[in-house]
């Protein structure tokens, strides 16, 4: 049976120039802080792939810090301003209900510690607002954390508005742009953010390489202590081949950012459509401003992780919420911020495609899911009681 992964927002498949360039880097044994010739030889690859890197997202090398990935780069980032600013005096953090574990998580021990840490609410449709932030800033905030993408429900953030908010009052803007580097287009030159977080194997790179940029002129305690690395910045010998797998990644899709998503925007639409059209169903998040690939449907009277077995038992793989909360029986924090009951939130599938999906694949999913929704409801009780409603309604 072949195999369709429609799940990519929870890892990609690593993308041919970047098994590529790790083979090359990994012949390449050299301790990049070396200084015999060995040591210099992987202390340039690394550079050029710093170059490479900031020159994908339109920053200065010295800008770009190697990480272990995306919850390394927004642990750093966070706590990291949060120590900074208690010199300033200030202890106040403003976030959205939506970020990724990584960040809540994070906010949740800073919290502990004593910071005061505020949660903007998110639109049913799952936005959060310039305004929102601009009214919720006081003069104790320090910084503000607003996802770029959601990578649950697909939403895209006006983060170049939050942005402006920031600046005008003079607080850190860290945003987490694990799902959006590599699939939307993000030029630091001219956005205004000073902190931003990415992950390589969401975009085709490998797994475990990340990176936080760090606007010239902020400065932010370590978190990972030791020796000098990333300018004394991020202690660790470097994992080269994988920042050389993240580079060669990042400026193949920098560059097909536009095709991809010609691509996929009316291969998502279709799966929408064909998905809508199943009784007493609904798109999580906004049908614009959205990610090109994200799909994310709430079934009624159906459990998300029995869908997803049985799913995978015919050969797709998708996912239902986040990879993170799949296994427990919490409904996603994501989709109830949006106001979705716990019942209905029970019922979600994330489908998030890649430009390896084909239009047979898509209208297989679309039978395959309908089928499929229709036999779990058939031996639910729940969908049972929702029809009985229905007709007593009438
Ligand atoms: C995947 C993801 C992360 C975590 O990245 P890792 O590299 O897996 O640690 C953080 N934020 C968002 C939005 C993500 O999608």
């Amino acid at each position: 049976m072949e195999r369709i992964y429609v799940d990519n927002a929870a890892t990609t498949h690593m993308s041919e120039a970047a098994v590529k360039a790790m083979e090359k880097a990994y012949s390449v044994y050299g301790n990049p802080s070396s200084l015999h010739s060995a040591g210099r030889e992987a202390f340039f690859m690394l550079t050029d792939a710093r170059k490479s890197v900031a020159e994908s997202l339109g920053c200065d090398q010295k800008e770009i810090f190697f990480t272990s990935g995306g919850s390394e780069s927004d642990n750093w980032a966070i706590t990291g301003a949060a120590r900074a600013m208690l010199k300033k005096g200030k202890n106040e953090i403003i976030s959205t209900a939506i970020e990724h574990h990584a960040v809540l998580h994070t906010l949740d021990s800073l919290a502990a510690q004593g910071f005061t840490v505020k949660i903007l609410p998110v639109s049913p449709s799952g936005y959060v607002t310039a305004e929102q932030v601009d009214n919720a800033v006081t003069d104790k905030t320090a910084l503000v954390s607003v996802m770029f993408a959601n990578n649950e429900i697909g939403t895209v953030q006006p983060i170049a508005e939050i942005g402006e908010v920031c600046r005008r009052r003079g607080v850190l803007f860290h945003t987490d742009a694990v799902q959006a580097v590599g699939h939307l287009h993000i030029d630091l030159s001219s956005l205004p953010v000073d902190m931003l977080s990415l992950s390589a194997h969401k975009f085709g790179g490998p797994k475990g390489v990340g990176a936080l940029y760090v606007r010239r002129g902020v400065s932010i305690p370590n978190l990972i202590c030791g020796g000098a690395q990333e300018s004394g910045h991020r202690a660790g010998t470097e994992n080269l081949p994988g920042i050389c797998g993240m580079a060669a990644a990042l400026s193949e899709s920098v560059a097909s950012i536009d095709r991809t998503a010609a691509y996929l925007i009316p291969l998502r639409e279709r799966l929408i459509d064909g998905l809508l059209k199943i009784r007493r169903s609904r798109l999580n998040g906004g049908r614009t401003e959205r990610l090109p690939g994200n799909v994310s449907v709430c079934f009624e009277g159906v459990e998300g992780e029995s869908l997803l077995l049985w799913l995978d038992a015919k050969g797709i793989c998708a996912s239902s919420g986040s990879a993170c909360t799949s296994g427990s029986l919490d409904p996603s924090h994501v989709l109830l911020a949006i106001g979705l009951p716990h019942e209905i939130a029970h019922g979600s599938l994330r489908l998030s495609l890649s430009a390896e999906n084909t239009e047979e694949q898509i209208d297989y999913i679309i039978r395959t899911v309908t089928d499929t929704v229709a036999y779990l409801r058939d031996m639910s009780p729940v969908w049972e009681k929702i029809v009985k409603d229905e007709e007593n309604e009438k």
